[in-house]
């Protein structure tokens, strides 16, 4: 069966992606992909494949569920870690798997000394504590306690790592609350440390951490959106600008495209409305292309009047409302578009190009969101 749009993923553009970020945190700092979202929307199963390909070995999921596809996935051994869900109930099978995990609670650490105990295999976890993100981490107040109980178990536990995440590095309005949790996780390091317990890594960055708050790099950073392509936000591009090489402006490449091609033309008489309701009246004789997306594929219906295309090479507008299925779009002034054309909806066509980020801007969604919201069942291929 046909669909009626597809994506293409660039291996490519990963590997650049992944080179530039190697230059950004050197050689000896593990670089841990993050693909949770279904890798951004990408598809864990693409990404695993492409980031081995790219040398990548470490993989970080946000659920259990997430974390088994990187494993049935994986050709190069790769280490895996959960960052978020998982149920008590998933605890045997991570461990006997070697999947590492946050631990962040302390019925999540009891219930792991006592899963690994009874199967005589080592839990690798990563203490995850509290700075200032107040969503999952260790309080300090709870040091002591925390303490006692990974030196009772170190014969059950491996230390894999002592992490944290950041509150909002990818704005200079989070600076003091960023810098703020810095410290705190520094101070509950050196405590842990100065009481005798050592890690295998320490990893507190993500994307927008490691460019703007580089000394936050430490043993591995979990690098999610960069390797996709895109900068947190454009602040964390500004910051980074002026330390670009002049023939390197543009280091992070998209890697995503989404195309769909004409279902039909049609022409429309000035004064005729098309589509539902009255939300847009031709201004004048019109030849209007249907594009067989719509909201339910991922195309937003807030788009309705606003979105934009390329035909022919040529940046066209969605006229009318987003429906379910499809969308409307003014060809008036393009020569010789037939049916069964090429429609572009993110990405190049000829010279002209349609920027994930531009798609976004129009409706205030930002990256990571349009991102993870394309349908699964949209075919994904991977491209040179
Ligand atoms: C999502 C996530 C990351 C990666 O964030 P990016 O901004 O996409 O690089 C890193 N660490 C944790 C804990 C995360 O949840």
């Amino acid at each position: 069966m046909n669909h009626t749009s597809y994506i293409e993923i660039s291996k490519s553009a990963y590997k650049k992606n992944i080179q530039f970020i190697r230059s950004e945190v050197g050689e000896k700092t593990t670089i841990s992909a993050v693909i949770k979202g279904n890798a951004y929307g990408h598809g864990i199963e693409n990404i695993v494949s492409i980031a081995e390909g790219a040398g990548i070995r470490h993989f970080s999921a946000f659920s259990a569920d997430e974390a088994i596809r990187v494993y049935r996935a994986s050709k190069r051994n790769s280490q895996i870690m959960i960052m978020g869900m998982l149920e008590n109930e998933d605890l045997e099978e991570l461990i006997k798997k070697g999947i590492s995990f946050f631990v962040f609670e302390f019925d999540r650490l009891e219930e792991t000394i006592k899963a690994a105990q009874k199967l005589q295999i080592k839990a690798k976890i990563h203490v995850e504590v509290e700075t200032g993100f107040h969503r999952t981490g260790f309080e300090w107040e709870d040091r002591e306690a925390l303490l006692k109980m990974l030196e009772d178990h170190q014969d059950v536990l491996v230390l894999a790592g002592l992490c944290t995440h950041y509150a909002g590095a990818e704005s200079i309005t989070n600076y003091v609350r960023v810098r703020g949790q810095i410290e705190k996780y520094h101070a509950y390091k050196d405590w842990l440390i100065e009481k005798g317990l050592s890690f295998e890594r320490f990893h507190t960055a993500c994307s927008a951490a490691t460019f703007s708050y580089p000394e936050t790099i430490m043993d591995m950073v979990r690098i999610g959106i960069a390797s996709y392509g895109f900068w947190p936000t454009q602040e964390t591009y500004m910051y980074k600008f002026k330390s670009l090489p002049e023939n390197n402006k543009n280091p992070l490449k998209r890697l995503i495209s989404w195309k769909s091609s004409i279902m039909s033309l049609k022409k429309v008489k000035m004064g005729d409305f098309i589509g539902y309701g009255s939300s847009y009246m031709a201004p004048r004789d019109m030849l209007i292309a249907l594009v067989p997306i719509g909201y339910s594929h991922g195309f937003s219906r807030l788009l309705s009047n606003q979105g934009k295309v390329l035909i022919s090479g040529k940046i066209v507008s969605v006229v009318g409302t987003v429906t379910m299925n499809s969308i409307a779009v003014d060809i008036t002034d393009l020569k010789g578009v037939e049916k069964g054309d090429e429609v572009v909806l993110i990405g190049k066509q000829k010279k002209n190009e349609i920027t994930v980020a531009s798609f976004g801007e129009s409706i205030q969604q930002v990256n990571y969101e349009l991102l993870t919201r394309l349908p699964l069942d949209i075919p994904r291929k991977i491209i040179v």
